[in-house]
């Protein structure tokens, strides 16, 4: 049987099951929590032709009757027009309330069909097939679902919890060494918060995550999961403002100054924005006299080994200190005026900062050339 990382929440309660093999076991071990014996399946055109066939057989076997609706690979997908797409397709198919709707794919599709499934009939049950790290590592976990308009990214969506998740490490053997660094920043992300541990387990084994090492992968999806969870247990509706889901925008405030900044045009991963983004609340908070230089040098020499991008050079597009810091201004967790920051006391103690004057800001992303 897969191991299991429980998402407990105050309506809802599901399993991250975590291991290797488990799509081609997907209907057997779906069906106990699916309320009908017919799904739809969500997925891109490149997940569609390396996995969906092994998924579509295993639902076969357990005779769950599966439909496929796929779209085009990218963020491009997270849109109104391929929103709408999705949800009258979904209608003209004729599901009923208990028909689930299954995301096989990246952060992308499970935004896409998780809040497809969020809205139409007010709500269908949801299952998360995550097939990138990322995506096994964070986004597939916690319930948040959605898609970008002309004004931003993640601006219209809904929380939706899946009733199971499935993180399957086969799935991770086609994916591309930079997406599979992209979601170890992730990983990364969730020791520098809260977890001293995992980052000590991180610098033993993130090479071997990386080199496509099976029971090593599973086990960080399993602790980074853990971690996931009991954060949103927590704060299921990011609600509390200075702890909770709040501080799992470690690196973020930077990450996606430096996204919009690249246009989202795909030279940026956004996993490789958030581990330079994660440097940056390092040498921020260092600068501002919280935490030690060699925690700040730790995490830097940590990236290096790994082959990340650690500077605002490394996106291989010359980006101005000022009109970051512009962007990240007008970053949606602003609250009254003034950017809320994670910076940190050390590695594994994260914490919000509502105080930071935009001239340290400044400052730093100036020396970093
Ligand atoms: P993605 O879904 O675009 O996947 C990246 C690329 O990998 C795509 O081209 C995809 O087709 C391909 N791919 C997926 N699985 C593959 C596989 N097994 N083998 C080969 N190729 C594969 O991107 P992502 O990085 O998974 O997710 C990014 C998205 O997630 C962003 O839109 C972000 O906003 C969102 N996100 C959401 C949350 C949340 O809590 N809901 C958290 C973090 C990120
Ligand atoms: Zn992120």
């Amino acid at each position: 049987p897969p191991e299991r990382v429980e998402v407990s929440l105050s309506h809802a309660r599901y399993d991250v099951m975590v291991g290797a093999g488990l799509v081609a076991r997907a209907g057997a071990l779906l069906t106990p929590v699916l309320p009908q014996k017919r799904v739809v399946v969500v997925t891109d055109e490149t997940v569609a032709a390396l996995h969906l066939p092994t998924l579509l057989a295993s639902l076969a076997e357990t005779g769950i009757d599966a439909e496929s609706i796929i779209v085009p690979p990218g963020e491009g997908s997270k849109s109104l027009a391929c929103f709408g797409m999705v949800t009258d397709r979904l209608l003209a198919l004729g599901i009923e309330r208990r028909t689930a709707v299954i995301a096989l794919g990246g952060g992308v599709i499970g935004d896409l069909a998780g809040f497809a499934a969020a809205s139409v009939m007010r709500g269908l049950p949801f299952v998360q097939i995550p097939t990138t790290l990322l995506a096994q590592v964070d986004s597939s976990v916690g319930g948040k679902t959605g898609i970008n308009t002309s004004a931003g990214k993640n601006l219209l969506g809904a929380f939706h919890q899946p009733i199971a998740v499935v993180a399957d490490t086969d799935m991770l053997a086609t994916l591309p060494i930079r997406e599979l660094r992209a979601g170890y920043a992730e990983i990364l992300k969730a020791g520098l918060i809260a977890d001293p541990d995992l980052f000590e387990w991180c610098e033993a084994n993130g090479a071997a995550v990386l080199a496509g090492d099976p029971a090593i992968q599973a086990d960080a999806v399993r602790r980074a999961c853990r971690f996931k969870a009991g954060v949103v247990g927590d704060d299921e509706r990011e609600e509390k403002p200075d702890n909770g889901r709040a501080l799992l925008n470690l690196g973020h405030t930077f990450a996606h100054a430096l996204e919009a900044e690249m246009r989202f045009d795909g030279r940026l991963l956004h996993g490789e924005a958030v581990g330079i983004g994660l440097l940056l609340a390092f040498r921020l908070s260092v600068r501002l006299g919280l935490c030690p230089a060699a925690d700040a040098d730790r995490v830097e020499a940590h990236l290096r080994r790994l082959g990340m991008k650690t500077t605002i050079d490394d996106c291989g597009c010359a980006l101005s200190a000022s009109a970051l810091a512009a962007h990240m201004q007008r970053d949606k967790k602003m609250r009254d005026g003034r950017i809320s920051f994670v910076l940190v006391h050390r590695i594994g103690q994260a914490f919000t900062s509502r105080d930071i004057a935009s001239s340290a800001v400044i400052e730093l992303l100036q020396s970093q050339g």
